[in-house]
């Protein structure tokens, strides 16, 4: 969970907004303030855009998990060293011993969440929800006109004569 926030270019109330931790969502905002519409390029739209790779690929965890477990060895082995023959330690050596357990337990259960599938429910859901808003297609044309390149199962919906 996270917050957007934007302002309105047509009347400048700055709208803060809860979304989810990949911005899965409309691009196309409503002002909480005039009731207008304005686009914030930073949410993605599921069904156009697919999924976040941070949620797909557990290869990025691998190697991030294994990046910080081996900077944390050093991390220990120098925190040793500078205390056992120095005789000091900084708050930078502290730091890297407090964030990198963090980012490589993080990173091993974001692989886990990919790999399990819990990740790819979790998308479900949100693609569920831009299907949802693809049947729209007024829609659809706004995000067109935008320059999004919505794939064509979502506009031919009308019964079109170029089957
Ligand atoms: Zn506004």
């Amino acid at each position: 969970m996270g917050y957007s926030e934007a302002k309105c270019p047509h009347c400048g109330k700055m709208n803060r907004e809860m979304c989810n931790a990949y911005m899965y969502g409309s691009p196309i905002r409503t002002c909480r303030k005039c009731g207008q519409k304005y686009l914030n390029r930073r949410y993605r739209e599921p069904a156009v855009q697919g999924f976040d790779q941070r949620t797909t690929d557990p290869n990025l965890y691998k190697k991030s998990g294994i990046i910080c477990a081996a900077l944390l060895v050093l991390a220990v082995i120098w925190y040793r060293f500078t205390t056992r023959n120095l005789g000091y330690y900084t708050n930078y050596q502290v730091g890297f011993l407090v964030m990198l357990p963090i980012a490589t337990v993080g990173s091993i259960i974001q692989y886990i969440r990919i790999v399990s599938g819990s990740m790819d429910k979790a998308n479900h859901k949100f693609l569920a929800e831009s299907e949802e808003r693809m049947k729209d297609k007024e829609y659809v044309a706004e995000l067109l006109a935008n320059g999004y390149k919505v794939p064509e199962k979502y506009l031919d919906n009308d019964g079109g004569e170029n089957g």
